[in-house]
């Protein structure tokens, strides 16, 4: 089975993080914050599971958090979304990912990403047997070419993925990219999966889901998740909402790959997603600054940055250190210097990863002062 990079061995991530642990390193390489969401939810999780919410949730997931998730999509996107079977609660979004490929795409299926891609979309296309086809996403502002984007399809295509905001570059699609995705996917007659765990971590850019435009809702799968947006990572909980005939293929996938998902996490992650409006403008905000400490770090250690609109992470490009491999770069600095960083040729195919060569991505949702001694450190790169 082969996945991005030859085979489904050790993620990059697993890869790095370990480095980074082992020589104590400061990791801007997994994307996860290093301060927990706000106490109050997990107070509603510890008393989910001092109480008695132990055993197997239903399936879909619990009611009020299908309810809590419909009405988020009301609220901010003025999506109605049906509870009952227009959701369904994931083992994080990666599952959500896994069950959306596996429920459509069978052997010779194409898919369509854009690269750099997030990883599991490679390997769940390679599990299910399909053919992956990438859209090159370019510096410096990382939006497709719309007949690149045109030439990807023919009639075989039958699913297309997007991921916006964009892991690893931090770009958001423009909305005149989202119609004409929507537009190629209605002529082909596709299914769109648009991963969107970052909806609110955007900065000063509104975030437009694709299946909001017109003619999308029908054809289109989202997926979220409560780990970026309320800095509960290790919860996983994740989740999928569109038309009931899509919610319920990927529902059927789900029930062999989990069965059912965490049931005290469930409670909390409702509660979370009623919170004020101020909440997720405020942590967005906290995290723009954020980014701008690490992008001046960054800039000032010498390497051509790309500011990010959204996301967790800024992409830099190292080769005006003397660097031109990332790679093998990511490998060393762990040791080397004390920080760790994630290579972008690792979400590319062959073609994608020369083009990516040089180029590392850094996590900013860390504290300023560990972002600020990072970028002290990775100036004794030069
Ligand atoms: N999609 C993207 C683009 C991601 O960056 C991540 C990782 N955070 C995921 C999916 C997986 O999300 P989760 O941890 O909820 O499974
Ligand atoms: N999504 C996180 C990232 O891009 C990593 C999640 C994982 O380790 N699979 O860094």
């Amino acid at each position: 089975l082969l996945s991005a990079n030859g085979d489904l061995g050790v993620t990059i991530f697993e890869e790095i993080t370990t480095l980074a642990v082992k020589h104590r390193a400061i990791n801007l390489g997994q994307g996860f914050p290093d301060t927990d969401g706000p106490k109050f939810f997990k107070d509603v999780a510890a008393q989910g599971i001092s109480g008695d919410l132990n055993q197997y949730a239903p399936g879909a997931g619990i009611l009020p958090l299908r309810r809590a998730i419909a009405d988020h999509q009301k609220r901010f996107y003025g999506l109605d979304v049906n509870p009952e079977n227009e959701v369904v609660v994931t083992t994080g979004a990666t599952e959500a990912i896994a069950a959306a490929i596996l429920a459509f795409i069978g052997t010779g299926d194409e898919v369509i990403t854009f690269e750099p891609f997030y990883d599991s979309y490679g390997a769940n296309i390679a599990l299910a047997g399909g053919i992956h086809r990438t859209v090159a996403l370019n510096a410096p502002d990382f939006q497709p070419d719309v007949n690149e984007l045109r030439a990807a399809f023919n009639e075989r295509t039958r699913m297309v993925v997007l991921n916006n905001p964009h892991n690893p570059t931090g770009s958001i699609f423009g909305e005149d990219v989202l119609a004409e995705i929507v537009s190629l996917a209605a002529k082909h007659d596709c299914i769109i999966v648009s991963d969107e765990v970052y909806e609110h971590l955007t900065f000063g850019v509104a975030h437009t889901p694709i299946a909001t435009l017109p003619g999308a809702w029908e054809r289109t799968l989202t997926i979220s998740s409560a780990g970026k947006t309320f800095s509960f990572t290790g919860w996983k909980v994740g989740w999928a909402t569109g038309p009931a005939h899509l919610v319920s293929a990927a529902r059927t996938v789900k029930q062999f790959l989990s069965y059912s998902s965490g049931t005290a996490f469930q409670p909390a992650v409702a509660e979370a997603l009623r919170s004020e409006n101020t909440f997720f403008v405020e942590f967005a905000n906290d995290l723009g600054k954020r980014s701008d400490v690490l992008a001046k770090g960054l800039e000032a250690a010498g390497m051509t940055v790309y500011r990010p609109q959204g996301t967790y992470f800024i992409v830099a490009d190292v080769a005006p250190l003397g660097f031109d491999n990332a790679l093998d770069l990511a490998r060393r600095m762990p040791e080397a210097i004390g920080v760790a960083g994630i290579p972008l040729s690792v979400f590319c195919h062959a073609e994608g990863a020369e083009r990516t060569r040089s180029l590392m991505r850094f996590a900013f949702c860390k504290r300023p002062e560990l972002l600020t001694e990072a970028a002290n450190r990775l100036s004794r790169l030069s």
